[in-house]
């Protein structure tokens, strides 16, 4: 007799699988959109920082091209309202999870992202030095979806298993390193939730 298994729904489309070569900083499976906004880590310092954020262009408005063109320096300001205050911004992340679990990066692993700005985790300044960047396509007060943080989990099981560095690195919020500043990925972020995605299979519960 074989074990019966749950049938779960498949509410997305397979996404292609994610991983990350020895050595190399663009992850495996991610769409690939190369920002300019970005430059080297201090010498010698490596990633051993993990700051999640929200982002939606216009906010809270999910699927449009805005969010690669901001991370580009191609949002046409006249676009919407609220993008004029952003022209001009020189703005980037590693990596962005959409709200159907696309993944895409703009920037090398190994170089520096611009997405915490002023900000601290533990006394040190600069986050942005020593941290991997994940924005979450969404609103502080919006759930974000299962896809998203099923694709969040398995980005950083691989980073953490690929770059040494990064093997126990804290997860933070950006409200966590810029607190009064920042507000996301905000209240809707489920944490409890991501650290029981990324529990030791044993100890996850279903
Ligand atoms: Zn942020």
């Amino acid at each position: 007799m074989g074990r019966i298994l749950p049938i779960r729904a498949r509410t997305t489309k397979r996404r292609p699988r994610l991983g990350l070569k020895a050595g190399e900083a663009w992850l495996q499976g991610a769409r690939q959109v190369r920002s300019p906004n970005c430059d080297d880590r201090p010498a010698g310092v490596q990633p051993s920082l993990i700051v999640v954020h929200g982002i939606s262009l216009p906010p809270g408005q999910f699927g449009g091209p805005h969010i690669d063109e901001l991370f580009t320096n191609t949002l046409n300001p006249a676009g919407h309202l609220y993008f004029r205050d952003l022209a001009g911004i020189k703005v980037s992340s590693h990596l962005l999870i959409r709200r159907n679990g696309e993944v895409v990066q703009y920037v090398p692993l190994h170089r520096r992202a611009w997405h915490a700005g002023k900000s601290s985790f533990r006394g040190r300044e600069r986050c942005n030095d020593y941290s991997v960047g994940i924005e979450l396509e969404g609103t502080d007060n919006t759930p974000y979806t299962q896809a998203q943080y099923g694709r969040l989990a398995t980005v950083i099981r691989v980073l953490r298993r690929s770059l040494p560095t990064l093997a126990a690195a804290p997860l933070v919020g950006h409200s966590d390193v810029a607190p009064g500043r920042k507000t996301d990925p905000g209240p809707a972020f489920d944490w409890p939730h991501l650290r029981q995605r990324l529990a030791p299979r044993t100890a996850r519960r279903r």
